[in-house]
């Protein structure tokens, strides 16, 4: 089944854009994901396409109407559609690896882009949306954060990545660890050469040295997925081995 991503923006020729290109582009036009872009604009009833106002309360910028927004979403999501509803927001849960997984094996999503100063909040309660981050910065509106969270999906579809297992040992994959680093050829460059391991031709060795070179990154850069890497494998470890995780 063709898994679609249906969005919700005021600027649909946003998409699919970089996805339209390389690996997400071809899986696009090979049938492997679909897309559809819409308007929330051409589900405003007045005669000025109104889709914001003032916020109520008032304050700085315009917020985005919610029967404007409900309309827009009874349009593309037809009763019975078992994709889940996102709205993207700097005040969402944070977007990461195994959420982007059980949403890369599911149906597909629609993806509500913010603009302004956001929505009205009625209309993400009585629709239950899920309200989804891809950091702790701001962006000018939801479309490149709604780009960023195909662009993740995407890649996992069924035969989108050429090697089959090119996302088995990738950062923040099964066992929580950030990639080991990677060479290639001139074996000499401006005077820096490869670890002697990786050309040895022992891939017990090589698998050994790319294990340590993972957990060491994990440790050093990213204490808190150090911090649950070791708890996944009985715990306590990693602060009595590494400190430094403390
Ligand atoms: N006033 C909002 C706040 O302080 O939380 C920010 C609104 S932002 C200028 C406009 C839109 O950009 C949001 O409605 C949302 O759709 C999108 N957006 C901004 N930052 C985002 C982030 N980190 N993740 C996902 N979407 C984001």
């Amino acid at each position: 089944m063709t898994w679609r991503a249906s969005i919700l923006t005021l600027f649909p020729e946003m998409f699919p854009g970089p996805l339209g290109l390389s690996l997400a582009g071809r899986a696009l036009a090979g049938g492997t994901w679909a897309l559809d872009a819409h308007d929330i604009r051409s589900f405003a009833t007045d005669r000025h396409r109104t889709v914001d106002d003032t916020p109520a309360g008032g304050g700085a910028g315009m917020v985005m109407r919610p029967d404007v927004l409900d309309t827009a979403i009874g349009g593309v999501m037809p009763e019975g559609d078992t994709r889940p509803l996102i709205y993207l927001t700097p005040r969402g849960r944070l977007l990461d690896q195994s959420m982007v997984r059980s949403l890369a094996e599911g149906p597909g999503c629609v993806l509500l882009c913010g603009r302004y100063e956001g929505i009205d909040q009625r209309v993400i309660d009585a629709r239950d949306m899920v309200e989804v981050s891809i950091g702790d910065y701001v962006l000018s509106g939801g479309e490149t954060a709604a780009l960023v969270l195909l662009d993740a999906c995407i890649r996992l579809l069924p035969g989108v990545m050429g090697a089959a297992d090119s996302a088995a040992e990738e950062s923040h994959g099964a066992e929580g660890l950030l990639e080991y680093p990677h060479y290639t050829r001139p074996a000499e460059w401006q005077g820096r050469t490869i670890p002697d391991v990786l050309l040895s031709g022992h891939h017990a060795e090589i698998a050994r040295w790319r294990r340590a070179e993972s957990e060491k990154i994990t440790r050093e850069r990213r204490p808190d997925l150090w911090a649950r890497h070791d708890a996944m494998h009985g715990g306590a470890g990693a602060i009595a081995r590494h400190p430094a995780a403390a």
